[in-house]
């Protein structure tokens, strides 16, 4: 093997102004090199490894304007990244048309499929899948149509999102009268405060961050006050906004749903639900609504139960703004504990390490941080995963703190994939790791809440699944080739062990004092896991639901049909009642604009496998190195390019059942 190449972003050398020219350059040399390719006779040598060579270097370029495009959002680099996005998309589904390269490789599938690994020929059989899903075998007029519908799709896409981060930034609160931020915990006051001095204002300004909106809502004493966030935020980018249909996004879901629906027609499916579905673990719609109503016909009445306890509790009606206002007090009372008052034990540098630690001694890795990495902000960091020999397995970026012109959130994502091809250099995995957590104030390191540890966690497991990976094949490494219900496995299995009493002392350190989280309090800790979990499994059911029926349902209409559909789904499963202006759909970006488009029940569907596949370590011990070590090759080295049933029962002998996930959420009868 050649020596691994290592050729990170220069983010520093990306400029908004010649983005578009490089991407340009780059996919017209990809298009000679297609035509080159597509003139001699189809193997995997001459067609697969050079193809998965281009969209590997194509990737390599795009994925950090893309990136910087999501955290350091600029006017400029907007303009460049929307401008590419045609371009880019263009090309994919020339790709995904090209009947040439189709039938190229139903050869090497006829001609050579007994020679290949299964890794390889996974590949080749995902491929063909996605080529008949792309509408390969359409007459030339339909073919057009299919790529002219998918270039629209982005477009809007892309105007859903803007829509939302421009009402977002739009809103802010500028209060006078202490009254008002009764109960908000100090770091979030302080910052308001300095946001209100960098302005010269007296009193506070606040922003409608998610940091700033969980707050008000959880700890806000004054109700008007979390009133008028949660309008702020369930309204954003609506007509109920405020902002007079500057951002609204109605006519964009109706558009985004009607484009999905003809994409999925076109190909042959009833609708996009169906589509969505060809590619998924899940077989078919009745099978997933089943799996959600099977999962709400055990979670409701425990839901319903904990709201009345709740209402009860409060001694007064509750609405949907006071739910967590009351929640986080009956939670302090019952456990004498507030995720606020645990902040100083999660120091974010301690977390950080101890997380490391954890999947050191998990996959027998070493983490260390590098220095003297060319990034796009002062706020991030760089790290590499290596061998118990020393090599080099993987690297990755973290950009831990919400900021201005960034997207709000956490989640990983590929800056590079692994790729050895051909005996050639062999490109490691590098990863994003991004979360909005509260930046460091003054002094004092960033200090978590167990919920902000918890998302770390998951996200890291996303990364360790794209930097662990063994398979040497970019369209099925890591994450890749995953199908999307399964790819939440390794990140949700992750989260598992910021709950458990090994892991805990590992992970916490009181900021001044260095004491490790009390017993006391780590008890406690544990006892809230289950708290509610029946309320907010309903809130993740009626999400799961509304997706899946609005995408499965979709008939040309207006954009009532969307509110309808939701308020037919919370009728069905949900506690809580929102008020008339609430418009959660309108930001309701994972649908809308990211990858989850009637794939939103994954979560749930990956938790029940996440939740099984832990109660292995459960029963082994949690750090038995039989038991990781077979999660490790089985899962995830594997990437994509195994079936993920088949590689769940690798690991885990048998069939996924649903019993470890409502035993871990206290709903087991
Ligand atoms: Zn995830």
């Amino acid at each position: 093997m050649t020596a691994a190449s290592s050729d990170l972003p220069v983010f520093s050398a990306i400029k908004p102004a010649e983005v578009e020219a490089k991407v340009r350059v780059l996919l017209d040399a990809n298009r000679a090199e297609l035509e080159r390719l597509l003139s001699v006779p189809p193997s995997w040598k001459s067609v697969v490894e050079p193809l998965e060579e281009m969209q590997h270097r194509l990737s390599r370029t795009w994925s950090p304007v893309g990136h910087m495009n999501g955290v350091v959002n600029s006017d400029e680099l907007r303009a460049a990244y929307n401008a590419c996005l045609p371009l880019l998309t263009a090309w994919n589904t020339d790709l995904a048309q090209n009947e040439r390269l189709y039938q190229g490789y139903e050869t090497v599938l006829r001609t050579e499929g007994a020679q290949l690994t299964p890794g390889q020929r996974k590949l080749v059989e995902n491929a063909l899948r996605d080529f008949r899903l792309a509408g390969v075998a359409l007459p030339p007029d339909k073919k057009q149509e299919y790529k002219t519908l998918v270039e629209q799709l982005a477009t809007l896409q892309s105007k859903f999102d803007e829509n939302v981060l421009d009402a977002t930034n739009a809103w802010s609160r500028h209060l006078t009268d202490a009254k008002q931020i009764e109960g908000l915990p100090t770091p979030i006051v302080d910052r308001a405060l300095a946001a209100a001095e960098a302005k010269q204002l007296t009193g506070w300004l606040f922003t409608l961050d998610a940091p700033n909106y969980q707050a008000v809502l959880m700890h806000g004493a004054h109700e008007p006050l979390r009133r008028d966030f949660y309008h702020g935020w369930t309204t954003r980018a609506s007509d109920q906004d405020g902002n007079a249909g500057r951002w609204d996004n109605t006519a964009l879901m109706d558009q985004i749903l009607a484009v999905r629906n003809q994409v999925a027609n076109l190909v042959g499916y009833p609708n996009y639900a169906e589509y969505s579905l060809a590619t998924k673990m899940a077989t078919s719609v009745p099978e997933v609504r089943g799996f959600l109503e099977q999962l709400a016909t055990k979670s409701r009445p425990v839901a319903q139960q904990e709201f009345d306890e709740l209402s009860k509790f409060a001694g007064r009606e509750l609405n949907a703004w006071d739910v967590a206002y009351y929640a986080e007090k009956l939670k302090r009372e019952r456990f004498d504990l507030s995720e606020e008052a645990l902040r100083p034990y999660f120091p974010l540098p301690r977390v950080l390490s101890g997380m490391f630690a954890v999947a050191e001694k998990l996959y027998g890795v070493r983490i260390a941080e590098r220095n003297g990495v060319d990034i796009y902000h002062p706020d991030v960091h760089f790290y590499d995963i290596l061998n118990a020999d020393g090599s080099r397995r993987g690297s990755f970026f973290v950009d831990l703190y919400a900021r201005g012109k960034k997207r709000g959130g956490a989640w990983m994502d590929e800056c590079v994939g692994r790729k050895q091809l051909g005996g050639g250099a062999t490109s490691l995995p590098v990863a994003y790791l991004v979360c909005n957590f509260m930046p460091p104030v003054g002094t004092q390191p960033s200090l978590l809440t167990h919920s902000d540890v918890v998302t770390m966690f998951h996200e890291f497991g996303h990364g360790l699944h794209h930097m662990l990976t063994r398979v040497d094949y970019p369209s099925i490494a890591g994450i890749n080739g995953v199908a999307w219900d399964a790819v939440e496995l390794p990140s949700q299995f992750m989260e598992n062990f910021a709950w458990r009493a090994e892991v805990l002392p590992m992970i916490s350190a009181h900021v001044d004092t260095g004491e490790p989280l009390p017993d006391a309090e780590l008890k406690r800790l544990l006892g809230t896991r289950t708290f509610q979990a029946g309320m907010q499994t309903v809130r993740q059911l009626e999400f799961a639901l509304f997706d899946l029926r609005i995408h499965s349902e979709f008939a040309a209409g207006g954009s009532s049909k969307i509110l309808q559909t939701l308020a037919e789904v919370r009728a069905q499963v949900a506690v809580v009642k929102p008020p008339e202006f609430n418009r959660f759909p309108h930001s309701f970006q994972h649908i809308f604009s990211g990858g989850y488009a009637a794939g939103y029940y994954s979560y749930k569907w990956a938790e029940v496998l996440a939740a099984d596949a832990f109660s292995a370590f459960e029963e082994g011990g949690i750090f038995n190195p039989a038991v990781s070590g077979k999660f490790l090759s089985a899962i995830l080295e594997q990437g994509g390019s195994k079936d993920a049933m088949d590689a769940f029962v690798d690991f885990r002998g048998r069939k996924p059942i649903i019993e470890p996930l409502l035993k871990q959420l206290g709903l087991a009868a």
